[in-house]
C-alpha cells in the first residue's frame, strides 16, 4: 500500500483530479469537502500527507492547519496547502502557521505529484524511492540520471518524465491523451502525435547496442512500460 493522502478540497471537480492521479501513482486517497470533517477523519486516521485547500466550509484551511500544529499526533503531519492566485499575503501566513509547501491554483498536476514526492522524500524516506530500478534500467529522480547496464544515457527532460512516469506503474497501458495530461500537464495544448515523436526519442535514447525496447506500443490503445522487463531486473 503506497502512502496516504487525504485531499480536504470543497471543489469535487478537483478533487476527482487529484484522486485519479495520485492513485495512478499508488498511493491511497482519502478526501472531504469540508474543514471541520476533516478535523473530525484527522482525529480517527493520519495520513502521511494532507492536500490542503484555503478556502472551505465549515473550518478554513488555515486554522484547521493551526489546529492539526497543536495536537501531537499531528504536529509534524505534512502539508502542502492549494492557494488561489493572488493571495500572498495569505500564502505567506499559510507557511507561518505551519504548511510545508503550498501550491498556486490554477496548478499542472506533474508540478502538485513532484511537490508531494519531494515532501514526501524528506518525511518518509523509505516510503518514496529516489530511484526506480526496472530491468536493466536505473532512473535517478533526484540526481535526474538515467543509466542502463550501468552506462549513463542522456535523455531531454520530457523523455526523462515521460521513461519516469512510465516505469512508476509498468504493465499499464496509458493513452496518449493520459500521457499528456500526466507528462505535459492538463492545461498544456499539444497534438497527440507529439506524444509519439517523444517515445521515438526515448527508444532511441535507451535502445542503443539492440537492448531489448522496454516500451511497448499498444496498438489503437498507448504505451506501456513492459512489466516482464521490469521483472527481469
Ligand atoms: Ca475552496
Amino acid at each position: 500500500m503506497g502512502p496516504r493522502i487525504l485531499i480536504v478540497e470543497d471543489e469535487e471537480p478537483l478533487t476527482l483530479l487529484l484522486r485519479y492521479n495520485l492513485e495512478a501513482e499508488g498511493y491511497t486517497v482519502d478526501s472531504v469537502a469540508r474543514g471541520d470533517e476533516a478535523e473530525i477523519r484527522l482525529r480517527e486516521a493520519v495520513p502521511d500527507l494532507v492536500l490542503l485547500d484555503w478556502m472551505l466550509p465549515g473550518l478554513s484551511g488555515i486554522e484547521l492547519c493551526r489546529r492539526i500544529r497543536a495536537r501531537e499526533e499531528t504536529e509534524r503531519l505534512p502539508i502542502i496547502m492549494l492557494t488561489a492566485r493572488g493571495e500572498e499575503a495569505e500564502r505567506v501566513r499559510g507557511l507561518a502557521t505551519g504548511a510545508d509547501d503550498y501550491i498556486v491554483k490554477p496548478f499542472s498536476v506533474p508540478e502538485l505529484l513532484a511537490r508531494i514526492r519531494a515532501l514526501l522524500r524528506r518525511t518518509k524516506p523509505g516510503q518514496v524511492a529516489a530511484q526506480l530500478i526496472a530491468g536493466d534500467i536505473e532512473l535517478d529522480r533526484e540526481t535526474h540520471r538515467v543509466k542502463r547496464g550501468g552506462r549513463e544515457l542522456h535523455l531531454g527532460p520530457t523523455e526523462f518524465k515521460l521513461l519516469e512516469f512510465l516505469m512508476q506503474s509498468p504493465g499499464r497501458v496509458f493513452t496518449r491523451e493520459q500521457l499528456l495530461d500526466r507528462v505535459w500537464g492538463h492545461d498544456v495544448y499539444i497534438d497527440e502525435r507529439t506524444v509519439d515523436v517523444h517515445v521515438g526519442r526515448l527508444r532511441k535514447a535507451i535502445n542503443r547496442m539492440r537492448r531489448p525496447d522496454p516500451i511497448r506500443t499498444v496498438r489503437g490503445a498507448g504505451y506501456s512500460f513492459d512489466e516482464t522487463f521490469a521483472k527481469a531486473g
